[in-house]
């Protein structure tokens, strides 16, 4: 059991690839509350977690950008458990559209959920971490954390910029037993990827089918998908790591389509 009793966050969870970290973290004995933005989202996924691993689970409503929320969700979890061990800020969005058609609404959206979201929570969650001498933050970028496409702007920019922010968590925290990693996944069949099929078919004049095997996975190695699970694996990787040696670093795991 890697994560025996740890309490820990994990942001954007009632979906996709938060929620499968949760439920990976769960089977390693993690307690996990489940912070996303609809209440009732957040509980139904906390209630499958504790009716299958028998764990502790919090299901908590919180917009990432909302400091309030933030604030207030993460007392939730030091009051029901004293602390917290492991924060994965995951919570995202995807807009695509050319940079001169990019509404700037859009761009601050953006860069709210991805940078603002991810330096809240760590915000938050730090004092707790430091307070114990020990914890572990994981930002979930992505392949764009270093490679560029088309009609992303601002998600490229937010996902370079989470890797400056875990840097600089990495040397604030280490000196206090806190590390700080970057997951940098590929493409990934969740409702994020499936909305953004049509959107980049009609934007760029090809078929759904030529996205899938043209746009997101042409330069794969193998022509796959990453999974939720290979992500959740490379979490649980991170956070049930032993020592401080592991900081301020980041993993892609693409399929090998953006090597390092
Ligand atoms: P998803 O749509 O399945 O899940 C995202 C979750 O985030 C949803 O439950 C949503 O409600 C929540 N969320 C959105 N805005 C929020 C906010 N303001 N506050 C709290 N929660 C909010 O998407 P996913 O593919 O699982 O994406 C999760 C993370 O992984 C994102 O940061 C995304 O950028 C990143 N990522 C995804 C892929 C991919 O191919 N799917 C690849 C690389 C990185």
């Amino acid at each position: 059991m890697k994560l025996k009793d740890k309490a820990c966050i994990v942001t954007g969870a009632a979906s996709g690839i938060g929620n499968a970290i949760a439920k990976r973290f769960a089977s390693e004995g993690g307690k996990v509350a489940i912070a996303d933005l609809n209440a009732e989202a957040s509980q139904k996924a906390a209630d499958e977690i504790k009716a299958k691993y028998g764990v502790d689970a919090l299901g908590i409503a919180m917009d990432v950008t909302s400091e309030d929320q933030v604030n207030a969700g993460v007392a939730q979890v030091i009051e029901a458990w004293g602390g917290v061990d492991v924060l994965v800020s995951n919570a995202g969005i995807q807009i695509v559209n050319p940079v001169e058609n990019f509404a700037y609404a859009d761009w601050k959206k953006m860069l709210a959920i991805h940078l603002d979201g991810a330096f809240l929570t760590s915000k938050a969650c730090l004092p707790h971490m430091y307070a114990k001498g020990a914890g572990t933050v994981l930002l979930m970028g992505s392949v764009h954390s270093k490679e560029a496409s088309p009609l992303k702007s601002a998600y490229v920019t937010a996902k370079h910029g989470l890797l400056g922010l875990a840097r600089v968590i990495a040397k604030e925290g280490g000196k206090k037993g806190v590390r700080a990693n970057v997951i940098c996944p590929g493409f990934v069949r969740t409702p994020l990827v499936d909305k953004q099929i049509p959107e980049q078919a009609k934007e760029l004049g090809i078929s759904e089918d030529e996205v899938v095997k043209r746009v997101m996975l042409g330069q794969t190695v193998d022509g796959e998908f990453t999974t939720v699970d290979d992500i959740a694996e490379v979490a649980l990787f991170f956070a049930g790591f032993e020592t401080n040696a592991l900081n301020g670093q980041s993993l892609v795991a693409s399929h090998g389509w953006f090597m390092e």
